[in-house]
């Protein structure tokens, strides 16, 4: 018995892409079998479009409670549909509350209710002076921690000191949960070169890689004395990647993304004044970003997520163009999929790897690696359709987010996803939502 088949000569699967159809029952993939009579209504065959496990993003800030001029739970969870992403996992700061008590996690519940259109999770937060509620947040069912090692750009969401972290990390490795850390550490106070708030490469040098791997290398350092899975959220600075590679060949319990728009972008592209590209660490010069590319395909980077950080226009900065006035974040939810196949196409990578860097990986993070992120046996049917040759060009009117500015406005992007399934029931059709509210809300 099952309710669902779907049909198409190109599945990624674990093993490789291959042709067959996909058998869904209970919102559950119960078998991929090679033939089924085709005249079987509950048979939908989508012919050599690509069928992929929806994407996974534990990195996504959604703002909501208290910020929701700035993004919130139903343009998110919309855009994400759209996008392809059936799981998304909040981060604990932006909002108000942020999530680092257990009250405001009830909070943050109560606010998502009945606005969830794709399934989502919650990150707690790491601030000085939290460390008792580190074991409610867990009960209550956060999928993990975030700190950060600099400022974050919520007062309310102060950053912590390695002491701080001596009294946390115990504790979340006592319960075998991912710390994610923003690695930057202000270890020389160079700050600018000049006076020009508008000038990108002002930005730039204002904020160098030795602050990511000074971050990193103490981050290394407790990890290890604590055995606690230390997760490196946004890594940009390639300078790292000697110091990750040794930590991984002992062994640690380590972990590494980096986003989109440092694979996408390169610094010498953005002009002074486009606050749009604003983000923290910086996007670095191409030179750094091409050994990105090499690190993610030699494992040496887990995965990809968005970091989706939007803000409101006057908080952009976009008519000064004062790079350190800015708010620091990126927009790019709906477009993690495209944007990063249409760079990875030039680099000859396959599906298979983008199925690893989007879905399998980020399943792993979020503990869901032996339910989400592939198309297997027992695996939940979160699944997408998408046409990976059409292309489209970002402009203002499909962009679903609270706010439209994004850098990858009027950028030609290739991948279309033409179909969203979760828990095997299709939600989203051909630029048209089929149901809305259908998402679930992710506990440990
Ligand atoms: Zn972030």
């Amino acid at each position: 018995m099952f309710d669902l088949a779907i049909k198409s000569d190109r599945i990624i699967t674990p093993e490789g892409e291959k042709s067959g159809i996909i058998i869904i029952s209970e919102g559950i993939i119960i078998d991929i079998i090679n033939s089924l009579d085709s005249g079987d209504e509950r048979l939908i065959d989508v012919g050599e479009k690509v069928i992929m496990p929806g994407l996974i993003d534990p990195h996504v800030h959604i703002n909501e409670p208290g910020r929701t001029e700035w993004e919130g739970f139903n343009t998110a969870t919309k855009a994400a549909l759209v996008g392809g992403l059936t799981t998304l996992v909040d981060m604990p700061l932006n909002s108000s509350p942020v999530t680092t008590t257990a009250k405001a996690f009830d909070e943050k519940l109560l606010a998502a209710k009945s606005k969830l259109h794709t399934n989502c999770g919650f990150w707690g937060g790491v601030i000085p002076g939290n460390e008792n509620e580190i074991e409610p947040l867990v009960d209550k069912g956060v999928l993990g921690f975030k700190a950060f090692l600099t400022h974050s750009g919520i007062d309310e969401f102060p950053n912590v000191t390695e002491d701080d972290l001596r009294k946390a990390m115990p504790i979340i490795a006592k319960h075998n949960l991912p710390l994610l850390v923003h690695c930057e550490l202000i270890t020389n106070h160079k700050l600018k070169s000049t006076n020009d708030n508008r000038s990108y490469q002002n930005y730039l040098h204002s904020r160098p890689s030795k602050w990511e791997d000074d971050a990193i290398a103490l981050m290394i350092r407790l990890c290890k004395q604590y055995n606690c899975h230390v997760h490196i959220v946004h890594l940009s600075s390639s300078n790292s990647f000697e110091q990750i590679v040794k930590a991984k060949q002992k062994g640690l319990p380590l972990t590494v993304e980096t986003g989109q728009h440092y694979l996408y972008f390169n610094a010498e592209q953005i002009e002074d004044g486009q606050t749009q590209f604003k983000c923290a660490p910086p996007i670095r010069e191409k030179e750094n970003n091409d050994k990105l590319w090499q690190a993610l395909k030699d494992g040496i980077i887990d995965f990809v997520a968005t970091d989706h950080s939007p803000a409101t226009p006057e908080l952009k900065e976009l008519k000064s163009g004062d790079f350190f006035k800015a708010w620091g974040g990126i927009a790019s939810l709906q477009f993690a999929l495209p944007v990063l196949w249409t760079a990875a196409r030039k680099r000859n990578c396959s599906l298979n790897e983008i199925t690893k860097w989007l879905c399998e990986n980020p399943a792993k993070l979020i503990g869901r690696q032996k339910s989400k992120g592939k198309i297997a046996n027992g695996y939940d049917a979160d699944i997408i359709v998408w046409d990976e040759k059409r292309s489209f060009s970002v402009t203002e009117d499909i962009i679903l987010h609270k706010n439209k500015i994004t850098p990858y406005l009027n950028e030609k992007l290739f991948g279309v996803v033409e179909q969203t399934y979760l828990a095997g029931e299709k939600v989203f059709d051909s630029g048209k939502f089929l149901h809305l509210n259908k998402g679930k809300i992710i506990l440990r």
